[in-house]
Parts: C-alpha cells; structure tokens; sequence
C-alpha cells in the first residue's frame, strides 16, 4: 500500500470550499474524505429536519467536489458506519497517509472522537484554524484576559470599530451603537400585514434520496420531514440572502422580538442554518446587510440590529464556547433537576405558546430568537428542567444546532446554568411578556394576568415561584430586585395560592 499525503476530513458543518484544507491541495497526494455515520443521529439526538438537513447539504457539496475532479471517499448511510472513528478506521485500513488534516470541529465531543481514533491508528492529526468567523484566532481570548465581567456589547464594539462596519471613522454611524429600544415593536391586534414571504427551496432530487435513507437507515427520528424547504447549496445560500436583503431586512428591527401563530419567519433571515454550515460567511451577509443601508434601502435600526447579531452574538456565544469548552456541560448554577416535558417531543398542550412553538420546531426545525428564549426556553428555566436534558432537546431539534452556538445560548443565555457568564441575569417573565409579543394568549384557555387559580398561566405562576425560590439571586439585580420586593408585597394569601397552583402543575404536568 503505498503512501498518500493527508487525509482532509470534511464534517457536516464544514462545506466551506474556502477553508484551509483546500489551500495546498494535490491531487495526486492528498485525499478528501465525508461520512454520514447513524450515532450523530441516534446516539446524540437529531430531528428528521436536521439530520436531513446535514446530510443533504454534505451530498451536494460532495457533487461539487466532484465535478471539480476532487479525489474524495465518501461514506453514505448504506455503508452503515456507527461514527466517524469506524469510518475513519475503515478507511485507515485500506490507505496510508503521512498525516490527518481538519479544520477544527465545532464540538469538543467531535473533537476528542477522531483525536481517539487517530492515536488508535497511530497517525499524527493537524488541526487547522477555522477562518469562517470575523475573529480571529486567540483575538477573543485576549479581549476577555482583560475584562473581569465579559459582556457582547463592548466585545461587538471592538469588532465594528477594528473591521470598521457602519462606523464613521471611531463613532457609530447614527451617533449610538445600538437601537435596541426601537426593535421591540409588536404586531398589535391585527397582527402582521403583507408578510413578504420567504424563498422556499423544493427537495430536489439528492434531497429525495437523502429522506428515503433517513427514512430507512434511521427510523423513528423526531419532527416531520414533508415540509422541508432549507437551502442546500451555495447558490441556494445566495439566494436566500439576496430574497432576505430584499424583501426582509428592512422590517427585520421593528418585529426582531414579535411572534404570531402560523407565521414562523415573519421578518428573521432564516440565514442561520447557512452560516453555521458555512455555505454563507458571515462576513459576506454583514457587507451585503451594510450595503443595502449605504443605499437607504434600509433603515439603520433594521441594519444595525441585525448585524448585531452577527457581529455581536454570533461571535460572542463561539467565543465564550471555546472559554469553557470542557465545564459547560457540568454547569448548574439554579440546581436544576426535573426532567424535560413531554410535550416538548409532541407539542401536546393546552399552553398555546408552547404548542406552536415546539409544533414549529417539529415541522421546520426552527424558532426566531425570542420563541426560543421567552417561550420554549423560558419555561424550561421557570420548570427547572435540568441543563443537560434541555440542551440535548435545542441540540438536536434545530437544524442550525451545532454545539459551539447551541450551547452559550442554552445554557448560559436561556438557562443561567452558568450563574452570569453569557448574560449579567435570568431572562424570566411571565405570561403578560408572551401576551404583549404575541397573539398566542387569545387562543390559550389560560389568563396571562392570573398567577393563581385554575385559568391562571403556568408561565405566570411558575414565574413568581421561581422569582421566590431564587430571592437571593434576584436580589442582586437591581431590576429583578424590584420582582422580589412585588413578591413581598403580595398577601399571605395570595402566595400561598401561587404556591399551591405550582405544586398542582409540577404534580400534573407529565
Ligand atoms: C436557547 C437558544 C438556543 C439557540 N440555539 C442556536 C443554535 O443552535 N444555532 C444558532 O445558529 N443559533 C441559536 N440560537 C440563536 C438564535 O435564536 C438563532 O440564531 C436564530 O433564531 C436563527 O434564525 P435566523 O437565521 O432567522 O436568525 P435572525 O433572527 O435572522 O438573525 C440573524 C442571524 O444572527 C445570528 N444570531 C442571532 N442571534 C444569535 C445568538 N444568540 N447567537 C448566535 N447567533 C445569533 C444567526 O446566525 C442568525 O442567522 C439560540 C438561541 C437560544 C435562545
Ligand atoms: S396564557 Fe400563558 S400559556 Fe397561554 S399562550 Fe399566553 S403565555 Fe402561553
């Protein structure tokens, strides 16, 4: 068996024909290598809509490498390898090569599997720098040595004053960083008028083959899969950036926090699933997004907002993954300790929000930021649920789920499991929030306004509970302090029905 130069993996989450791998490539001595292993799908959780996702976006961007004459080995489903280490072995024993090459991965687990697996082949891996982000490399972890309380604002500013986006010379365009407080409007009571709706792309026929496979080679995965409609391809991605500068972006700061049922994408970009597989580079969607307000075809507070996202959070939430890579999964600051729900896996509920939002994420894989924070995530919080089940749940139920983004944003974000590191406080509310953002509660048999009694919103009642189980927490903020204060000022009486209505609803809640 004569001996080839280096083996260069390509995970699901690595279809940038921009990376590294690509730049000294030979033909002659080196390899491509892709595998569709089942355990990323049935021994870590992963929904019909996700793992086709992945799946059929890897296949299309295999066909390209072929086209473009690139020598790959490609594992399918049919080849029935359980993990990247049996396939990669399996491959090690039919080649030799000097040395393994991959962009590092977006999840320590992945990570620590094909470092494994190469010691166990006694072949030497290089792990090459992700170039996909804004930052670069170590240029977070040097912002954070010098910071005692990391927070996303001041962390965004450096970034737009050192790539200077929408910046005019050391001042922000418009006089403020941000416009946060112009961005959460809601739809009223006549809800959302002339929805531009979003480009949808039809499976075609590699998407085809990739659900029958599913279908066969791994059954009884969670969600529904006929509604599928997520770009796959480059040229998709591009399209689906141009529809959203177009016809999106320009409201997207208005409703960034509004939620109405049966309208998923309302005015969100639906670009997350791109990025995060890197068909789109965040870089090419900030330029495009600057560019339409350099042309006033978009106003500032919708362009500044959105690029927020991306500068700010995006970059943030990756930042901070790599800070605590190996304790996230440890954490849990509230002590949290009851299992997940069922209804997250079938949407069964009388509480209309959630029943639309977990629906939404059974038919498309997908929520905006807000259904995940102040609905789905929210009630995990004010339940309890423990950090580890309600990560696994955003894992693998969103098709844009890949742990150095899911994580930040579940556990810290969404589930204060790190006490304070991702955002300065819980993120609680109770119905009244859901009712002001929505029009969820006019459909729902409960009351948002009641925290007691049987009409009463469980997010209400497990609102005030939560906000007396975690006094000492609250206290110290001085916003959520006040909360507190309200609690004290509540009768006897009035608590212990609160009281009473949560055990009702921890007893009978399945
Ligand atoms: C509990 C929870 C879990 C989440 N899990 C994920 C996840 O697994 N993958 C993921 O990409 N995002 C995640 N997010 C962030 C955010 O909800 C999604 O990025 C967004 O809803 C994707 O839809 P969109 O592309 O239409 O986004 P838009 O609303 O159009 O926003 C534009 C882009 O900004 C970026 N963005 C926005 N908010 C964030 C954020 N908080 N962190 C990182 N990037 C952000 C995304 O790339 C997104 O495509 C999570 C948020 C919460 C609260
Ligand atoms: S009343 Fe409560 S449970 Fe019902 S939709 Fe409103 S917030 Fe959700």
């Amino acid at each position: 068996m004569s001996e080839l130069r280096y083996l260069n993996l390509i995970l699901g989450d690595q279809l940038d024909a921009e990376s590294l791998l690509f730049d000294d490539f030979d033909s002659q001595r080196d390899r491509l290598w892709m595998a569709e292993v089942s355990a990323e799908s049935t021994e870590y959780l992963s929904s019909k809509q996700r793992t086709v996702l992945f799946l059929s976006a890897m296949r299309h961007f295999a066909e390209q490498l072929k086209i473009n004459s690139y020598p790959l080995i490609y594992w399918t489903l049919k080849d029935k390898k359980s993990s990247f280490p049996e396939a990669l072995s399996a491959t090690l024993k039919h080649n030799s090569f000097e040395k393994i090459r991959c962009v590092l991965p977006g999840d320590v687990r992945v990570i620590n599997e094909i470092q494994q697996c190469a010691k166990g082949s006694d072949i030497e891996i290089e792990w090459l720098a992700d170039q996909h982000f804004i930052s670069e490399k170590g240029e977070f972890k040097a912002w954070l040595a010098n910071r005692k309380q990391p927070r996303m604002e001041f962390w965004y500013r450096q970034l737009r004053k050192n790539r200077q986006i929408l910046m005019e010379n050391d001042q922000p365009i418009g006089g403020q960083w941000n416009f946060d407080k112009d961005n959460r409007k809601s739809f009223g009571k006549k809800g959302p008028s002339k929805l531009p709706a979003p480009l949808l792309f039809e499976a075609d026929d590699i998407t085809r083959q990739v659900t029958a496979d599913v279908e066969k080679f791994l059954p009884n995965l969670y969600g529904n899969i006929k509604s599928f409609n997520w770009p796959v391809t480059r040229q998709q991605a591009l399209e689906a950036l141009k529809d959203f500068i177009k016809h999106r972006l320009k409201h997207f700061g208005d409703y960034q926090d509004a939620m109405w049922t049966d309208e998923p994408w309302l005015y969100h970009s639906r670009l997350s699933t791109c990025l995060n597989l890197k068909l789109l580079s965040p870089a090419e969607v900030i330029a495009a997004a600057e560019t339409t307000y350099a042309k006033n075809e978009a106003p500032l507070n919708a362009v500044e907002g959105f690029i927020r996202q991306i500068l700010g959070w995006r970059e943030y939430v990756r930042g901070l993954y790599w800070s605590y890579r190996d304790d996230w999964l440890q954490m849990n600051a509230l002590n949290a300790r009851r299992n997940l729900p069922t209804l997250y896996w079938d949407a069964e509920s009388e509480m209309a929000c959630l029943h639309h939002s977990v629906k939404q994420v059974l038919d498309h894989g997908y929520g905006h930021h807000i259904q995940r924070l102040m609905v789905t995530g929210l009630f995990a919080l004010l339940w309890g649920v423990k950090p580890k089940a309600i990560h696994e749940w955003y894992l693998g139920m969103y098709v844009d789920a890949v742990a150095w983004v899911e994580i930040p944003n579940t556990l810290g974000m969404s589930q204060y499991a790190d006490g304070g590191i991702v955002g300065s406080k819980p993120y609680i509310a109770s119905g009244a929030y859901i009712d002001r953002m929505s029009n969820y509660c006019q459909s729902c048999p409960f009351n948002p306004k009641q925290a007691s009694g049987e009409n009463a919103c469980p997010f209400t009642t497990l609102y005030w509970h939560f906000v007396d189980q975690h006094q000492d927490l609250l206290s110290k903020n001085p916003r959520l302090g006040m909360q507190v204060k309200n609690w004290h000022n509540k009768s006897q009486e009035e608590q212990q029905a609160i009281s009473q209505r949560a055990e009702f609803l921890f007893r009978n809640l399945p």
